[in-house]
């Protein structure tokens, strides 16, 4: 299983929110009435553009969570604008408190399957049913026995009224969208996180007024924030391999200045590679080769071009200072000899000998790839990227033509 480390930093931006509605809400009482009261329905109008714009990327866990925040809000408005002293508001705040870290479980649980299907309505079924489990199961909680009333009790402390048993499940339910978002690198899985905390600091933090308008409303922003970014990965980002397309591609060439290079790589004889071990087994290749060629450096950024070729863009650099990060990439891949039997392909050990070439069989079920390279500079005979492209791209043939494996410039 790949893991991703860096992908903890999406939850960056959905903390800054949280960070930036928590300070802000000291300022509400400066407001006059008019703007109060558009300020108490904000929460309501970002909820509901992010479930039309859910609704439009087919987003059927953000969408669910958009209504879920709205209803989060509702309740707290309506239930929980009284002392929890009285007995009706601590269930109030019991059930509303359980439903939380419940329902994000279960959106974070979700397969992504789409709105306009038969999942999709029974999942968003599902949510609904849960959500009303568990408002009806929560008054139960302290009543089991005496230790479960201890441990669902409202806190004595003024400053944080979340029971103990409630903050632990948060707590669990925290480190479970975590981990997802460390296997899954998804931004949606960031933005349920975010809303989540900024949910629950609703919750932790009652006392506090203007609490529930700024939070639910930084909650609402998260959301839209997993959604704009989601769609822009989906359109900039290659989805097999996780590098940035020909459309991100295009917009670097908008950003270059008058010193670049570029290079064009290209996978040896992939198509008798397809046809021996099939597409599947491709693919996978080409993921392993994607992640070689992503971790070029030498100031390189590399995109999957199409098919099996990728192309790097080195801005501020010369040939000469390319060659090198370039041949290491070449050896690298070169070397690898990947296992069939794990369908998950892995290096399995060094080959020795690197000339041969293409996509080689090594062994019954081992095998290897070989790349070949091109590149040039921009320079007054290509005054542009896409000249630039095109020189490199015959550097490309250059390369197959001398015999495959090798970078030529
Ligand atoms: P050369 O060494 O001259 O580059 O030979 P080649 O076979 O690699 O070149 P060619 O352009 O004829 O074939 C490219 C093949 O790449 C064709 C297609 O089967 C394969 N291919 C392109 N895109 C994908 C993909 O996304 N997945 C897989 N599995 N194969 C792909
Ligand atoms: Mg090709
Ligand atoms: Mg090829």
């Amino acid at each position: 299983m790949r893991l991703y480390p860096a992908a903890i930093f999406k939850i960056l931006l959905p903390a800054a929110l949280i960070c930036g509605a928590y300070i802000g809400r000291a300022y509400l009482n400066l407001l006059d009435d008019d703007l109060q009261v558009i300020v108490d329905n904000l929460t309501y109008l970002f909820c509901l553009v992010a479930v039309l714009m859910a609704y439009q990327f087919n987003r059927s866990r953000i969408m669910m969570a958009s209504f879920g925040v709205a209803v989060f809000y509702w309740a707290v408005q309506r239930y929980l604008q009284v002392s929890l002293a009285q007995p009706d508001a601590w269930q109030s705040y019991l059930a509303i408190s359980f439903s939380l870290p419940v329902l994000t479980l279960y959106l974070l649980l979700l397969p992504e399957k789409g709105i306009w299907n038969i999942y999709g309505f029974v999942f968003f079924l599902a949510f609904i049913l849960l959500g009303l489990i568990c408002v009806q199961l929560a008054p139960w909680l302290p009543e089991a026995n005496e230790a479960a009333a201890e441990y669902y009790a409202p806190r004595p402390s003024e400053n944080y009224v979340l029971s103990l048993g409630v903050t632990l499940l948060i707590a669990l339910v925290t480190l479970v969208g975590a981990a997802f978002l460390y296997i899954r690198n998804d931004e949606v899985e960031a933005a349920l996180l975010g809303a989540f905390l900024s949910l629950y600091l609703v919750l932790a933090l009652l006392h506090i007024e203007h609490i529930s308008a700024s939070m639910c409303a930084a909650a609402a922003l998260c959301l839209l924030w997993g959604l704009l970014r989601s769609s822009h990965a989906m359109a900039y980002r290659d989805e097999l391999t996780g590098l940035p397309g020909r459309r991100a591609l295009n917009e670097k060439f908008n950003m270059l200045g008058s010193n670049f290079t570029i290079a064009m790589l290209d996978v040896d004889h992939f198509k008798r590679f397809n046809d021996t071990y099939g597409h599947d087994v491709g693919d996978e290749v080409l993921k392993l080769v994607a992640s070689r060629v992503r971790g070029v450096g030498g100031g390189g950024t590399a995109y999957r071009y199409g098919g099996e070729e990728f192309c790097i863009v080195f801005p501020r650099r010369t040939v000469d200072e390319t060659i090198e990060p370039l041949e290491r990439v070449r050896e690298e891949i070169g070397n690898y000899i990947m296992s069939l039997r794990d369908r998950n392909l892995r290096p399995v050990r060094a080959r020795e000998g690197t000339r041969k070439r293409g996509a080689t069989r090594v062994g019954s079920d081992q095998f290897s790839v070989t790349i070949s390279a091109g590149i040039a500079a921009r320079s007054d005979e290509h005054p542009d990227a896409e000249a630039v492209l095109a020189a490199a791209d015959k550097k490309l043939y250059q390369a197959k033509k001398a015999g495959r494996n090798r970078v030529a410039y």
